[in-house]
């Protein structure tokens, strides 16, 4: 969900978040820190269907703030990304994804979407232990109220996936986890089971082909709504990099804290001296590099490829 994101360059709103791009046939209707979301408009190909038009733009977020330069592409490999675990996962859920003929302007980075009356609860499972996940074991032996067992550190791999469930937070705030039976409260007894486990099977099927390729997820966020017999469908994005922490499987190493495979380029930079940022002053970082900005499109990229065994035509 929304964070708080500071202001950006001269030529972008307060939010740091630039103006959305006018596209024919879709009226632009919110903004992530990453994606537009767009109704139809009352002329043109999608008036009166109840779908979104979302579009991956190619801004980079790290530390809550917006960085610039955008990184090339990166909408493009993301939404490939999510279409392509779409695809896999078909036969565990139905889905939002309606059809990816978008207007030209932001083809490849576009999908229509089924609009969909979304759960306000943000459906993560586990199977390592790290950042919010790690902090709450730190206070209680448990994570969202799931009892763990003693002695697991940074990056420990769970003994099975965990559903840690976080509620949605309203602009500017951050999600917050909550127990399963707050999830109860929020969506009722029958549908919190069904996202329970959904969110579980869903995760381990995309972990094991993520460990074919030497690839760890160690966590990842799913968004369902309902459908229109209540059954859930999935949402949003799905096993992007911007959505999950994927690790390679050979820098892992329970103890210490693995390097995310997208970001750390951005990360490192960010906090080394040659940026000269200093995160706690409250300023915004600086313009990332060009090289920076090539090697994050590269890792994003080798993600992709890696991920699903295929280029990625761009
Ligand atoms: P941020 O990314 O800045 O933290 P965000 O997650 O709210 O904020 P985005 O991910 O950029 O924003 O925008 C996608 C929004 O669209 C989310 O609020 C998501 O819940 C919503 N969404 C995704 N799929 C659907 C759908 N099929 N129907 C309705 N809403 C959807
Ligand atoms: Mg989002």
């Amino acid at each position: 969900m929304s964070q708080p994101v500071s202001s950006s360059t001269a030529d972008s709103s307060p939010s740091g978040i630039p103006e959305a791009p006018t596209l024919p046939g879709w009226e632009h209707r919110s903004s992530g820190k990453v994606r537009d979301v767009y109704a139809p408009a009352d002329v043109g190909p999608w008036a009166g269907h109840d779908v979104l038009l979302v579009v991956a733009s190619d801004r980079l977020s790290a530390y809550d703030y917006i960085l610039s330069p955008p990184v090339p592409d990166k909408g493009k490999i993301l939404t490939a990304l999510s279409v392509w675990w779409l695809e896999q996962l078909s036969d565990v859920v139905p889905n939002h994804l309606v059809s990816l003929e978008v207007p030209a302007q932001v083809c490849g980075r576009a999908m229509i979407c089924r609009r969909l009356e979304m759960y306000p609860v943000e459906c993560v499972a586990r199977g390592y232990l790290t950042g919010s996940g790690l902090v709450e074991y730190r206070e209680s032996r448990s994570v969202c109220g799931v009892p763990l067992p003693e002695g697991l550190m940074e990056a420990s791999r769970l003994p099975g996936a965990i559903f840690t469930p976080a509620a949605k937070a309203g602009l500017g705030e951050h999600d917050e986890n909550v127990s399963f039976e707050r999830v109860v409260q929020m969506v009722g007894p029958h549908a919190a089971a069904q996202l329970r486990e959904i969110t579980l099977e869903l995760y381990t099927r995309a972990a094991r082909v993520a460990a074919q390729r030497g690839i760890i997820l160690a966590d990842t966020k799913f968004e369902f709504g309902a459908g229109a017999s209540g059954e859930p469908v999935l949402g949003d994005e799905v096993l992007t990099p911007d959505s999950s922490r994927f690790w390679a499987a050979d820098q892992w190493a329970p103890g210490r804290v693995t390097p995310s495979f997208d970001k750390q380029y951005v990360r490192d930079w960010l906090t080394s001296p040659d940026s000269g940022w200093d995160r706690s002053s409250g300023a915004r970082p600086p313009a990332l590099p060009a090289e920076v900005v090539q090697r994050t499109r590269e890792r994003y990229l080798e993600a992709y490829e890696r991920l699903t065994g295929r280029p990625l035509a761009l």
